[in-house]
């Protein structure tokens, strides 16, 4: 059976006082609803993905090793002159675990492509972090009828330039993009076609690889949905924004997860 995984990815917030209060939150809330379930069997992972200049703050704060963290971008490059960027190797030696690729507002807002993205995603292999990829369409690519062919040509991108066995160490995060940010959440069945989708395309390239592959939702997941779309078989866990920054609410989905596996 695969595991579950929650991620929170906490984008541009916090400070250092609100971030002591949001892992003494996580510490105990998170811990307890992780033990309980870990208790009765649950397989299930939790990662915070903080602003880099809290990695510090949040090791310390986490160092029992029940959740992990990562980045919420990394840079293609090894090093060099690249003002502003943050290598791998770096990310590695504050003891990331994941690097999110491909979110959709890196993707938007920073103008990653995706040809660039799939370079992120060999950059954090390359010192043993597991890329978390992101893929999803818009709403107008949805209307359009182009949702799948969207992610399809996202994901191919990746297959050609990293090949199958690579996929394999990784974890994808379908989120669409209307759903993100928006409280709109897309219907469990939605996500369940597009999940079936993205492993089907995985598994003429290996079975054995789209079996092991977990695949995420992302959009406007919390509390009240969360039950109702981690049960779903295939949807192997969320990747989860605004509500990543409630230590109470977060707990809430890790519960719903534990409860699900
Ligand atoms: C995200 O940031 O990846 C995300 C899904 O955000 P939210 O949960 O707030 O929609």
């Amino acid at each position: 059976m695969r595991r579950k995984l929650v991620i929170g990815n906490w984008k541009m917030h916090g400070s250092r006082a609100s971030i002591d209060v949001l892992l003494s939150g996580l510490q105990s809330l998170v811990g307890n609803a992780l033990s309980l379930g870990v208790a009765e069997g649950a397989l299930v992972d939790v990662v915070v993905c903080p602003p880099c200049v809290f990695l510090p703050q949040v090791g310390a704060a986490l160092s029992d090793g029940s959740i992990a963290w990562g980045a919420q971008t990394i840079s293609e490059h090894e090093q060099g002159a690249f003002t502003g960027e943050i290598s791998g190797a770096m990310l590695a030696e504050f003891d990331c675990q994941y690097a999110i690729v491909g979110h959709s507002e890196r993707r938007s807002l920073f103008a990653e492509s995706d040809a660039q993205l799939v370079e992120k995603f060999v950059a954090a292999q390359r010192v043993g972090l597991t890329p978390i990829f992101c893929v999803g369409e818009t709403l107008a690519q949805r209307e359009a009828g182009a949702a799948l062919s969207t992610i399809a040509s996202q994901l191919q991108v990746l297959i050609d330039r990293v090949g199958i066995d690579a996929i394999a160490g990784a974890v994808i995060a379908y989120e669409p993009v209307w759903a993100i940010g928006t409280g709109k959440t897309a219907a469990p069945e939605q996500v369940r076609q597009v999940h079936g989708h993205i492993r089907a395309l995985f598994a003429s390239a290996s079975a054995q690889v789209a079996a092991g592959l977990q695949i995420v939702y992302g959009g406007s997941v919390n509390a009240a949905n969360a039950a109702e779309l981690l049960g779903s078989e295939d949807i192997d866990g969320a990747l989860v924004g605004g509500a990543s920054l409630k230590a109470r609410e977060f707990a809430a989905i890790v519960t719903a997860a534990c409860s699900a596996n």
